[in-house]
């Protein structure tokens, strides 16, 4: 038997049958031909409601990438302060929905430059040749053009899942060179909207992400002073962690946010008048979605016992282990009318693909289950339909829906 990680706290407290927004996992089932992507925007709601407590004045922004559902992005409009896309197809879905937007990621097309500064989008430049050409674009244009700087940090994020600065980079502007790049900005005549500052992602560790914010804060304040200027926003980058496998702890954000204070409430003069920013995707989204499926086969193999569900990696390609991981561990995983319940048998839980990366749980302990029963995959609020190879193997995609908004103490 080996270990899943923790049920999001929501859902460990129920018992018998799960409930996803006041409604049984049998109900979201009904009448659909497969799996179902559930996302309950109570539990993102708490999750904003619990960053604005810790970080009071500083702005909230969401980095879509972790779930662009148009509904999703619709209820996440009335509660943060702004959207991050990292492409045109991600800016169209925020387009309409009056939030500021800023633009990152390496590789924008000029077809992207135009789409983001017609539609007074902030860029965050991630090298010196796309700021030429955005304002070379901004110029025929006419418009005078919303411009932050991506700046490749020289701390990295301890801890982190995925380390994006530090290093040689495709990410940001080397720092040595930002200050240089913002005086250039500015004098093209461009609205120069500060820095952006992303330094890693998937982060436990309280003290980690004190330590970077403190560094990033300091590194703000070294390139406005080289660059002889005030920047509006300092977008201090996110990476915020949850807690997806065994032994892993949520983390203390009234930590982080008390620390943050503290070092902004001490900032060098250069940065007195900034606002600060922290993007996050996943911390909002991942425990407020529950991937359903059904047990279409259960059989015997060597000695173990196999659950084969209608949808596997090809929906949900971070369970499988396959999505920035390497070593591969059990995300927290439940028959959804067992809650609770012991874990009285030892099964793999895998998709229909076949590929033997296709494997969901492996040997995890799950009560009894019959083929028909509904399996409950936790943490898909963050990196799922749309991380996932949904075109492998020619199976439909799974659903999505977003359950309606519940008081969540007035839940059964
Ligand atoms: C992916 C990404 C995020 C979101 O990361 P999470 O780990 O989901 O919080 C935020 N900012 C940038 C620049 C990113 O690339």
């Amino acid at each position: 038997m080996k270990p899943m990680g923790p049920i999001p706290p929501e859902f460990a407290a129920q018992q018998g049958a799960l409930t996803v927004g006041g409604r049984r996992a049998a109900e979201w089932l009904a009448g659909r031909d497969g799996p179902v992507f559930v996302y309950d925007p109570a539990i993102m709601q708490a999750r904003v409601a619990r960053f604005r407590a810790a970080f009071a004045g500083v702005d909230l922004h969401y980095a879509i990438k972790a779930n662009p559902f148009p509904p999703l992005l619709a209820a996440m409009a009335q509660w943060v302060d702004g959207f991050d896309v990292a492409s045109s197809g991600e800016l169209a879905r925020v387009a309409g929905l009056g939030r500021p937007i800023s633009f990152a990621g390496p590789g924008k097309r000029d077809a992207e430059l135009t789409a983001a500064i017609r539609a007074r989008v902030t860029i965050n430049l991630e090298s010196e040749g796309e700021a030429q050409r955005a304002l070379a674009i901004a110029g025929a244009l006419g418009i005078t053009p919303r411009l932050a700087v991506r700046v490749n940090p020289d701390v990295e994020l301890r801890g982190s899942g995925m380390k994006m600065g530090g290093r040689p980079s495709p990410f940001g502007i080397d720092a040595d060179r930002v200050p240089a790049l913002v005086r250039a900005i500015l004098s093209a005549g461009a609205d120069w909207r500060g820095f952006h500052i992303y330094a890693g992602s998937q982060a436990l560790d309280a003290q980690a992400i004190v330590d970077t914010q403190g560094a990033t804060v300091a590194l703000a304040a070294r390139l406005a002073e080289a660059a002889g200027a005030m920047p509006p926003l300092v977008n201090l980058g996110g990476g915020f962690g949850v807690p997806y496998f065994a032994g892993d702890r949520a983390l203390d954000i009234d930590h982080v946010g008390a620390a943050l204070a503290e070092t902004l409430a001490e900032r060098p003069a250069i940065l007195g008048d900034s606002r600060f920013a922290i993007e996050l995707g996943r911390w909002l989204v991942a425990e407020a979605g529950v991937y359903l499926a059904r047990i279409v086969d259960r059989k015997e193999s060597g000695g173990e016992t196999f659950l084969i569900l209608d949808g596997g990696l090809n929906h949900q390609l971070a369970a499988s282990g396959n999505f920035g991981t390497v070593v591969r561990r059990n995300y927290p995983l439940a028959l959804a009318d067992a809650m609770g319940a012991e874990g009285t048998q030892t099964v793999s839980v895998v998709g229909p693909l076949c590929t033997p990366l296709d494997r969901l749980g492996d040997r995890v302990a799950l009560p009894p289950a019959r083929v028909g029963d509904a399996v409950a995959i936790f943490l898909a609020g963050a990196y799922g339909a749309t991380a996932s190879p949904s075109a492998f193997l020619g199976h439909d995609p799974a659903a999505e829906v977003m359950a309606e908004m519940i008081d969540p103490i007035a839940r059964p």
